[in-house]
């Protein structure tokens, strides 16, 4: 998968599922006046069109890759509902993500209402690190900006306040998390709630290495790598 590529669009159908492999997807929501907000993100520990779980029904957010190296394993909605009825286990994990997927979005509307840019900026690098595996984000300020519901100029602000407290580290295009331990003290709760949420024994493709992912297992064989 390419960097801004969307797996799904607000108002058209979600033909497809993803369990992700590796990287991180973001999912946005867009007002009328075109204003854009993250409103969640899955890594490893999810999969992206959680709606399937539901049946068909069009989407209301976008889905959009985020990170390069991001890479899937893409099931249609027709085989995914068909595996949910198959086998019961899956149908289990699936369910239980989904409920989770909705704890994480409460937590997250707490966050914007009651926390400050900063933490919540905070909280999206410590998630974003667990995700993606490796300290170099490859995110940009247009993105963050997004992501926070902010205007650029106060990413720029906040993200220089970062860099000079040791916390980060900007360079053309790429975030380096260099004091993650720094980054964990000044965060808000809502990291280490949302983190609980998705411990190993209750995500879908696990937190560790993609070799060790349970979807592999339950898959069928015809889920495609993209
Ligand atoms: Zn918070």
């Amino acid at each position: 998968m390419v960097r801004k590529q969307a797996l799904h669009k607000a108002g058209a159908p979600v033909d497809h599922v993803y369990f992700l492999t590796g990287g991180l997807v973001s999912i946005t929501k867009a007002m009328a006046d075109g204003s854009v907000i993250e409103v969640a993100t899955v890594g490893r520990e999810g999969l992206v069109g959680v709606g399937g779980f539901y049946g068909q029904t069009p989407a209301t957010d976008q889905a959009s890759v985020q990170v390069s190296g991001s890479d899937a394993l893409r099931l249609p909605l027709a085989a995914f509902s068909a595996e949910l009825n198959r086998y019961a286990a899956f149908y289990e994990i699936i369910r239980r993500y989904a409920f989770k997927f909705l704890e994480q979005a409460v937590q997250d509307a707490a966050c914007t209402a009651l926390h400050t840019v900063e933490q919540r900026l905070t909280r999206w690098l410590l998630t974003a690190h667990d995700r993606i595996g490796r300290d170099d984000l490859h995110i940009t300020h247009d993105f963050l900006a997004t992501v926070l519901g902010v205007r650029r100029p106060t990413v720029t602000i906040i993200a220089g306040h970062f860099q000079r407290s040791g916390l980060i580290d900007l360079r053309r295009g790429s975030l380096r998390i260099v004091n993650r331990a720094g980054l964990e003290a000044q965060c808000c709760e809502c990291y280490l709630t949302e983190k609980g949420l998705h411990e190993p024994g209750i995500s879908v493709a696990g937190t560790a290495k993609p070799h060790e992912s349970r979807i592999d297992v339950l898959l069928p064989a015809d889920a495609a790598s993209v």
